[in-house]
């Protein structure tokens, strides 16, 4: 049998031990994860069983680097991106000495150590905006391609809300002075066109989220609690993998 390159099972990186001495990194989508499952991220940040990755989305992150191309030369300009005028958003891109620091959420991101732990929470942020005042814009790209407007109502997309609501923590956390409003860039492909011809477009839409990071101190220090622990927590209520898990256990011997 030929082992994936891309998925180990059993890592031994990057797992949490509570004697090391060394920093331990949780990204805001390991949060989302314990939110999910408890148990699927002790197995992962804990034990080193990950659930298997899925595939890249390379056409959403060609949309991603794209678009901060596009906004980057308002940034150097210091001017708002048209964009930002239509939709009466008085701020322009921020520019500022840590953000491609704050955009590599792999290498460093935006981060902040926990007092009293070795855990460092850490998230990767597509974009600040700030205001004539120094306030900051919270700002997420998302592109997809669907018929119907781009809203933020589908249940699922409760993850892009938390997503924001730990940036704006974060960044609060490390001093700045952070609105409750977001705003999520929201490319749609169109594909209500004759033909192909080499080219996809994109209608491009702000929209404005009101965030309350409330919660966020408090699941992050559950989330140590639960990786603290010597015995598995319980599985999510909903979850496909496990579904999935216990259909192929009734036929194995
Ligand atoms: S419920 Fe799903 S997410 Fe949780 S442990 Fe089972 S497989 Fe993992």
């Amino acid at each position: 049998m030929i082992m994936s390159q891309y998925y180990n099972p059993n890592r031994t990186k990057n797992r949490y031990d509570a004697n090391s001495s060394e920093l331990f990194r949780l990204s805001r989508s390991k949060i989302d994860l314990f939110i999910n499952c408890p148990r699927c991220f002790y197995l992962d940040r804990k034990l080193g069983v990950a659930q298997p990755p899925g595939f890249p989305f390379s056409l959403n992150s060609a949309v991603d680097k794209l678009l901060k191309k596009e906004f980057d030369i308002h940034r150097a300009s210091g001017t708002k991106h048209p964009l930002m005028e239509t939709y009466g958003i008085d701020a322009v891109p921020l520019a500022h000495e840590k953000l491609n620091q704050w955009r590599d959420s792999l290498r460093a991101g935006i981060t902040f150590q926990i007092e009293g732990t070795k855990v460092v929470v850490t998230g990767g942020v597509d974009d600040v905006w700030v205001t004539p005042t120094g306030e900051f814009f919270i700002v997420d790209y998302k592109a997809t391609a669907k018929e119907d407007e781009v809203t933020l109502d589908a249940d699922w997309q409760i993850g892009y809300k938390r997503q924001m609501e730990i940036y704006q923590w974060l960044f609060r956390k490390n001093g700045y002075n952070v609105s409750d409003t977001g705003y999520f860039v929201y490319c749609n492909g169109n594909t209500d066109k004759k033909a192909f011809d080499g080219k996809l477009e994109f209608d491009i839409k702000i929209i404005p989220y009101v965030g309350n990071a409330d919660w966020v101190q408090e699941t992050i220090l559950d989330a140590i609690e639960c990786l603290k622990g010597d015995t598995m927590p319980a599985p999510g209520v909903d979850c496909d993998y496990c579904k999935y898990r216990k259909a192929v256990k009734q036929f194995e011997k």
